[in-house]
């Protein structure tokens, strides 16, 4: 019996033989390959050579193949395609990868080689990138905790342990104390609700066995409640429940969970040798140090506030204009503000949809990287692991560059959101690969497939990844493509997005699905005039959440944290009708887990360089201009992680962003 995931592939490109794989295939495949690499990794730590790039940083780059090709279908498919079976497995394999990472960082010997080229670097007479590669290495290892040693290393791995336990007790109380509360309503008290809010909240309502609709904490039933309905007691009732999520008191409360889990990271982060967890986590961003982070949301803050509050006026009088007396409260904003938008952007999404063609708007996102960087895409008849996938050959000048795969239309199978993952990294050492690439989404299928703008948005930010991995041209695989820092990552895809509101991509891609007829451009000033409706209001409780974050992790942590955040708020200066989008006891993305810790401006940070790059273009005389295409490519796109991002944002701009082009696309200018 052959494992065709241990043969040589002899599949077009290289890519991986779907229609040969079993499921039954992955669980052998995986040991065997598990085990040739760590065979590989003691022959590289026990050689009796002295260290060199080559026979340590170089060949663990080149280590691990089997496992590349064991793992990278199994998790497009573990993904895209889940069964039970497969979940299963994923459940097993899990903590077999997580054991194997540590056994890895634990190696003593290895890490002595490393450090000891490290220590040496100066010496060695290495290449930009072969620098880079090994400075990542090291860091990597360090930042894991292998250079601890004694007391230190049993309290790290003792700290880690009871954080993954917090982080998922978090997790666990958030989840019961949302479905621990629903609110039945009247049917009456469904009044001015949209059909689809009704349709859903009779489902809730019919799956608790309630005897009526239901409201609960679920985002998409709470937030169309709460901008739909005329009823304010029964908004405020809702709203509260909503906010007090995590903080009910009793055993599901994470207060002092969060207070636990911000003095373990402060631990963590001083045994390591960092001033603070924030000086710990911002140390591989491109924000670099929390007084860079400090400033950038100050920098869009006040003008947020200011329009926001200007906004609130305007809401405020609507509701008094209502017949509601008082302040405009929090539960209030989201119903006045809907009322609002109804009236200056009267959006049909019903009459837009038939314009917004899936296939047209990947011949849009292939015509735009076209123009911006030479790249021609020809359609593949390969084995792939579903039918509704589609491949390209992607090339320039006749040479291959890439497979590009689109696997668009939502399933059973296929997890929420949309994302884009390399099946092959691009690599010149130890040898030469060329990207496989695909871009995941969750678009309704229909025949002709029709897409809602924010379909079309996302098909055009996954690509813009895409082409992250498909342009990249870097030595080693371990900085290919989107192998770069969390807070630089979003720029190749957040900038993408600009091309598709170009009004000549709309003009030529955006026909009718019967007539052929291009949008309409009343219709296209529409669109583009929507997406920086209620920015002030978007923009102040995302900074609020971004700065108490921040807050947390800068300095000591603080015994108290709804104490600190009410500090920040106050500092702040919130507007009294917005809260925080995350509030600390429900804030999963900082608490969850360490993922977004110190981490939730990242989002605003990506958008300052995409705002900033696009603008880049319309300098230079418009948004296909070659050169700063060019420039585009050479010192963002094929350059992955091969430089530290801030370096390569000057090489690009001459300069790091400023704010300003974000404070214009969102509408908050002066
Ligand atoms: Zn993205």
């Amino acid at each position: 019996m052959t494992n065709p995931l241990l043969q040589d592939w002899t599949t077009p490109f290289g890519l991986p033989p779907f229609d040969q794989i079993d499921d039954e295939d992955f669980a052998p495949a995986l040991d065997v390959a598990l085990a040739r690499h760590m065979d590989e990794i003691h022959a590289i730590a026990d050689s009796a050579d002295a260290p060199t790039f080559a026979n340590t940083i170089e060949a663990l780059e080149g280590a691990g193949k089997e496992l590349d090709k064991v793992l990278s279908p199994f998790f497009a498919l573990a993904g895209a395609d889940s069964t039970p079976r497969r979940r299963e497995l994923q459940r097993e394999f899990t903590p077999k990868l997580s054991a194997h990472s540590s056994a890895i960082y634990a190696n003593r010997a290895l890490f002595d080689r490393i450090r000891q080229l490290w220590n040496a670097r100066e010496t060695l007479s290495l290449s930009a990138e072969e620098a880079r590669v090994l400075m990542l290495t090291h860091r990597g290892f360090v930042r894991a905790g292998a250079a601890l040693e004694g007391d230190e290393a049993d309290r790290m791995k003792a700290i880690k342990a009871r954080l993954a336990d917090l982080g998922t007790s978090f997790t666990q109380n958030l989840l019961a104390d949302e479905a621990g509360w629903s609110m039945t309503l009247a049917e009456d008290d469904l009044e001015g609700l949209p059909v689809f809010v009704r349709a859903t909240a009779r489902a809730a309502g019919e799956e608790q066995g309630a005897d009526g609709p239901v409201i609960t904490l679920s985002r998409s039933l709470i937030v169309p409640f709460l901008q739909f309905s005329p009823r304010r007691e029964l908004r405020e009732k809702a709203w509260q429940a909503w906010v007090s999520r995590g903080a009910n008191g009793g055993e599901t409360d994470n207060r002092e969970i969060a207070a636990e889990v911000l003095a373990l990271r402060e631990e963590r982060a001083k045994l390591l040798g960092y001033d603070s967890f924030a000086a710990y986590k911002l140390e591989t961003e491109m924000a670099g140090s929390p007084d860079r982070v400090h400033d950038l949301l100050m920098a869009v803050w006040e003008p947020a506030r200011a329009r926001a509050e200007a906004d609130a006026q305007v809401l405020s009088d609507m509701m008094h204009a209502d017949g509601t007396n008082g302040d405009l409260e929090p539960w209030d904003w989201r119903y006045y503000s809907e009322k609002r938008r109804r009236v200056e952007h009267d959006l049909d999404e019903a009459a837009l949809k038939p314009y917004l063609q899936l296939d047209r708007m990947i011949e849009a996102a292939f015509d735009c990287a076209n123009r911006l960087f030479g790249l021609e895409f020809r359609a593949l008849e390969v084995p792939l692991y579903h039918p509704d996938c589609r491949a390209w050959d992607v090339t320039r000048n006749g040479k291959h560059m890439a497979v590009f795969i689109g696997d668009y239309f939502a399933r059973a199978s296929k997890r929420s959101g949309a994302w884009c993952s390399a099946m092959r990294m691009q690599a010149k050492r130890p040898e030469t690969r060329s990207p496989i690439v695909i871009n995941v989404c969750n678009f309704a299928k229909s025949d002709p497939a029709l897409l809602s703008y924010d379909d079309a948005r996302t098909l055009f930010h996954e690509f813009g990844h895409a082409l992250h991995q498909i342009l990249s041209d870097v030595e080693f695989g371990s900085v290919a493509g989107t192998s770069v820092a969390r807070d630089f990552v979003e720029l190749p895809s957040q900038l993408y997005e600009h091309w598709l509101e170009v009004p000549e991509v709309l003009e030529r891609f955006a026909t009718h699905v019967e007539t052929g007829e291009p949008m309409p451009r009343d219709m296209l000033d529409k669109v583009l005039g929507a997406a920086t409706y209620d920015m002030g209001f978007q923009t102040v409780e995302y900074v609020a959440s971004a700065m108490v974050d921040l807050d947390f992790h800068a300095g000591s942590a603080p015994a108290d944290p709804m104490q600190a955040q009410a500090e920040t708020l106050e500092r702040l200066g919130l507007p009294h009708a917005i809260a925080m989008r995350h509030a600390t006891p429900h804030f999963a993305h900082v608490f969850a887990g360490d993922g977004y810790s110190s981490g939730y401006y990242s989002y605003m940070w990506s958008e300052v360089m995409d705002a900033d790059a696009f603008a880049a273009f319309e300098e230079a005389g418009g948004a296909f201009d070659a050169d700063t295409a060019q420039r585009l490519e050479k010192h963002i796109l094929s350059a992955g992680g091969s430089a530290e991002a801030e370096d390569l944002y000057k090489a690009f701009r001459g300069r790091m962003p400023g704010v300003e082009a974000l404070l214009k696309g969102r509408g908050l200018a002066a």
